[in-house]
């Protein structure tokens, strides 16, 4: 399958010894040339017609040379510490708290039909999953403040910082899940303007 075959060859990429991670997770700086550690193997899952499959696949780990901290460099295509890539990871959660899907049932589904696993250890995509997602989105609270304010620099004229979060009373029972699920959606409005950034730095007034 394509997706599958795409995902392989762009975890090949990361993994090669002449990729070069941008920056140090640990200590933000920018050296030259980052040292590769070592390469482990790690299974993605994706969604596909129904069904999630299970990708077999790498990850690697580097060292950076200004502070020697070592770190796992995540793929585009996936996020820290989740099987799911990063697609459905976001896509469900967002439609989620954009009303698109109405409950947790519904945002594990594709076409109102459970999504069964290949592997039957774990039968089918579980409820819990997107409210988990949404956990984690919702926690990301520096991730927000660090993508706002890259876009209030590069994009002046962006909304971001004027957009108002409300979510369907129908979807929370805690002030606290309330908090999460609006962080949550900020989040994905302001990964929506991400690409605008590319736009105005590659635009011939920009060069
Ligand atoms: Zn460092």
């Amino acid at each position: 399958m394509k997706e599958i075959l795409e995902i392989k060859a762009r975890a090949k990429e990361y993994c090669s010894g002449n990729f070069n991670p941008e920056i140090c997770p640990k200590c933000g700086k920018h050296p030259v040339k980052f040292k590769r550690h070592e390469i482990r193997s790690r299974k993605w899952w994706i969604v596909i017609n129904f069904y999630v499959h299970i990708i077999n696949s790498q990850i690697s780990r580097w060292i950076c040379p200004k502070c020697k901290g070592r770190f796992t460099l995540w793929p585009d295509f996936a996020l820290p510490n989740r099987r799911y890539i990063r697609k459905e990871v976001q896509n469900r959660s967002e439609d989620y708290v954009e009303d698109k899907t109405e409950t947790y049932w519904e945002a594990t589904c594709v076409d109102k039909a459970p999504i069964e696993h290949k592997d039957e250890k774990y039968h089918v995509m579980a409820c819990s999953t997107v409210w988990r997602w949404l956990k984690w989105w919702g926690g990301q609270d520096e991730m927000l403040r660090r993508g706002t304010d890259l876009l209030l620099k590069v994009l002046p004229s962006s909304k971001i910082h004027r957009f108002h979060s409300t979510i369907s009373a129908k979807k929370y029972r805690s002030i606290e899940r309330k908090s999460l699920l609006e962080t949550a959606r900020c989040i994905f409005k302001m990964l929506k303007e991400m690409p605008k950034i590319i736009n105005t730095i590659n635009s011939p007034a920009a060069q």
